[in-house]
């Protein structure tokens, strides 16, 4: 019988851990801050940074959005970040990606402190990653080791594939799955037979942004799918990378898409930011 992994079940559990460390933290005279950063009106984007004050107004975290126009230049937004890296009651900065086309991502993020780094993507936090040294985990990968965790099922020695090589999910949901000694095969655009590569897949992690790209025909029967996609249907609701339907009656275990990955991006954020006020506060 196929199982559907609960995100929104397990979210709450992590996020009840949470809200007694945070409890603890303010005890002790350190409230955990996150500065959301908006670059025009992507209306996804406006939605997901509204889900991440919520968390923190939930959890009693300090919370602060900039939402800025669509028009904001490289100097501005920079000059933003820096404020924020000086800010002390702010502990973790998220800038909501993808930006404007106009402005250079990879140079907004460097200019993030690492030490407040909460989405995991400067450089000197991947790198710490990959060598396994690591302060912050990439909520979103994160969050999917936690869904992997919650089924029960060990990765060590299972034959997992992730579809998606992005340097937000692909990449770093690799390397954790690595480290937890997974045998890892990554695949992308140019991969030839993607369904046969699949099909060799104990855990399977589609991170792709296409709708019903997974099929059924290429799940191995029993195994445990995660499904990190989110896209519109043709009749406008919001779906996975993942044939649902069709992949339930095949896998043991399935996230849905909404209710599966989502939730457990944010309480992972939230985890990060209260660990980086620990870290400021020299209680890690
Ligand atoms: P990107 O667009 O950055 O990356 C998509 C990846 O999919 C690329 O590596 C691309 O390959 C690969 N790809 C595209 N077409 C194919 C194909 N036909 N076959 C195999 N691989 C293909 O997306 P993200 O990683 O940022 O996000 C992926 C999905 O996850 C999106 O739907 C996004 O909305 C969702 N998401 C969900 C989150 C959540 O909390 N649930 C959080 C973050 C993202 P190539 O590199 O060759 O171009």
């Amino acid at each position: 019988m196929t199982t559907i992994i609960d995100g929104k079940a397990v979210s709450a559990d992590v996020r009840a851990r949470l809200a007694k460390e945070a409890a603890e933290l303010k005890a002790s005279g350190v409230t955990p801050g996150l500065a959301v950063v908006l670059v025009g009106e992507d209306s996804a984007s406006k939605i997901y940074v509204g889900l991440k004050a919520k968390a923190c107004e939930e959890l009693g975290l300090y919370s602060e959005q900039h939402s800025l126009p669509e028009e904001t230049t490289q100097q501005e937004l920079i000059a933003l970040v820096e404020r924020l890296n000086n800010k002390p009651e702010i502990h973790g900065i998220l800038v909501q990606l993808p930006l404007p086309g106009h402005l250079d991502e990879q140079a907004v993020i460097e200019a993030i402190n690492p030490d407040k780094d909460v989405d995991a993507i400067h450089a000197k936090n991947v790198g710490a990653i990959m060598i396994g040294n690591y302060r912050f985990l990439p909520c979103t990968p994160a969050g999917v080791m936690e869904l992997i965790a919650s089924t029960g099922v060990e990765v060590k020695g299972k034959s997992c594939v992730v579809v998606g090589r992005s340097n937000i999910v692909g990449k770093p949901m690799a390397m954790l799955l690595l480290h937890a000694h997974g045998t890892v095969t990554i695949c992308h655009s140019r991969t030839k037979d993607l369904a046969q590569v699949c099909r060799g897949a104990d855990i399977l992690v589609a991170a792709v942004g296409r709708a019903k790209i997974i099929t059924a025909d290429m799940v191995k029967p029993g195994a445990l799918v995660i499904d990190v996609g989110m896209n519109r249907n043709e009749a406008g609701k919001l779906c996975g990378d993942v044939d649902f339907e069709g992949v339930s009656r095949v896998a043991q275990f399935i996230t849905p898409v909404p209710g599966g990955v989502g939730p457990m991006t944010i309480t992972m954020l939230m985890k990060n930011t209260i660990t980086a006020a620990r870290a400021a506060a020299g209680l890690l």
